[in-house]
């Protein structure tokens, strides 16, 4: 069966054969995206995918609300305590623990079509079975309310990788539209090394630069970029990496995935060809190899109330090809065109992220209460029975 798009990207009857039995054979697992629905899960089926990196969803709610997302943009009063802002903390837990029922809900209803990614075997039965599985994680770490301990209980419920930034001001460090120079705090240093012990991926994106290296440096397992690309082929956005960090990432096993968002791929709103999408893929490859380089689309419901909420005027779009996930058979074609190994396009397609996620696993604590001592529970209780 054929899967996907089939948009003319100029292949011999030979490279098609070929892109479509790789498209097929390859576990296609991608980072970071925001579709939390079943028709969604539908989509990836179309477009044989097996598993994907899910937020439950924390930053929408900003795009969402009028005002919301420009409100954040204020700065916070000199030494002011950022964990307390609520525009930093507040509702955050709440939403993620809604949208973590609903993404539990569809796997337990689901009779096996679909699973929760608790280990990178998951992912692979997944496969075997031709259902889905979900990597829970959250875009910020908002949703802790920056404690070790809610963090845990989150681990407990399935979560599995955690982004420490989005892009507004927060205790764990400088994020990417900082100048300062600055990057983690002792705080973000001290939730680098707890999602180490328990396993959990460590995600560096919408961080500011100094931050991302203070992170690598500070982390015992591979660190992830959910949805990034290479600064030098776009300029204009903080968001991508310079190639030092791009490698530094690489140096420590870590795995960078591309951002599939037009003026993310490249300078400018308007759409990204399919083409520029592919210029990112093969030099991030060039650049580093192909088992540091992986999808991270950023897909998610955009339209134009988000668009406005963030006083933009032209809505958010996708390159071409690859505007939903039904589309994906599309990436793997261009990549055969570009003269891609059938190895390379395993490991972009999903090889490179479950080999950062079975690193981060085997390299975990065997469990996720911390030990005890004196410093376990740094004045959290009261009276021992309740938590402050
Ligand atoms: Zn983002």
């Amino acid at each position: 069966m054929s899967v996907g798009a089939t948009m003319d990207l100029g292949l011999s009857s030979i490279q098609e054969e070929r892109a479509q039995r790789l498209h097929q054979e390859s576990l296609v697992f991608f980072a970071h995206d925001h579709c939390i629905l079943e028709d969604d899960i539908l989509l990836m089926q179309r477009g044989g995918a097996t598993a994907k990196q899910l937020h439950i969803g924390v930053d929408e709610r900003l795009w969402l609300e009028p005002g919301a997302f420009a409100a954040t943009r204020v700065p916070l009063e000199p030494n002011a305590d950022v964990a307390a802002d609520p525009r930093t903390s507040d509702g955050f837990l709440k939403s993620a623990l809604i949208a973590l029922d609903h993404v539990l809900g569809l796997a337990e209803r689901s009779g096996g079509r679909i699973s929760i990614a608790l280990e990178p075997d998951d992912i692979l039965r997944a496969k075997e079975h031709g259902a889905i599985a979900l990597l829970v994680g959250a875009e910020g770490a908002r949703i802790t309310e920056y404690r070790p301990e809610v963090l845990r209980s989150l681990a407990r419920l399935g979560l599995r990788h955690l982004q420490l930034s989005w892009a507004t001001k927060h205790p764990l460090g400088a994020t990417q539209s900082e100048t300062s120079g600055a990057g983690l705090t002792t705080l973000g240093m001290e939730f680098v090394r707890e999602l180490n012990r328990i396993g959990l991926i460590v995600d560096v994106s919408h961080l500011s630069y100094q931050s991302i290296a203070d992170a690598v440096d500070g982390s015992s397992a591979p660190v992830l970029n959910g949805h990034t690309g290479a600064l030098a082929l776009n300029p204009t956005q903080p968001q991508l990496l310079p190639d030092d960090l791009i490698r530094l990432i690489a140096s420590k096993d870590g795995v960078v995935a591309v951002h599939f968002m037009s003026q993310m791929v490249k300078p400018g709103r308007d759409q990204a060809t399919l083409g520029q999408l592919l210029d990112q893929f093969e030099y991030l490859t060039d650049l580093v190899g192909a088992e540091h380089v992986a999808c991270g689309p950023d897909y998610f419901s955009h339209g134009e109330t988000l668009a406005a909420n963030q006083g933009i005027t032209t809505p958010f779009g996708f390159a071409d090809g690859v505007q939903d996930v039904s589309q994906l058979s599309n990436l793997t074609r261009g990549l055969v065109v570009r003269g891609f190994t059938d190895d390379q396009v395993r490991l972009v397609l999903g090889g490179s992220l479950l080999r950062l996620f079975s690193d981060v696993r085997r390299q975990r604590s065997p469990m996720i209460a911390p030990p005890m001592g004196p410093s376990a529970l740094p004045g959290h209780l009261t009276g021992g029975i309740t938590p402050l």
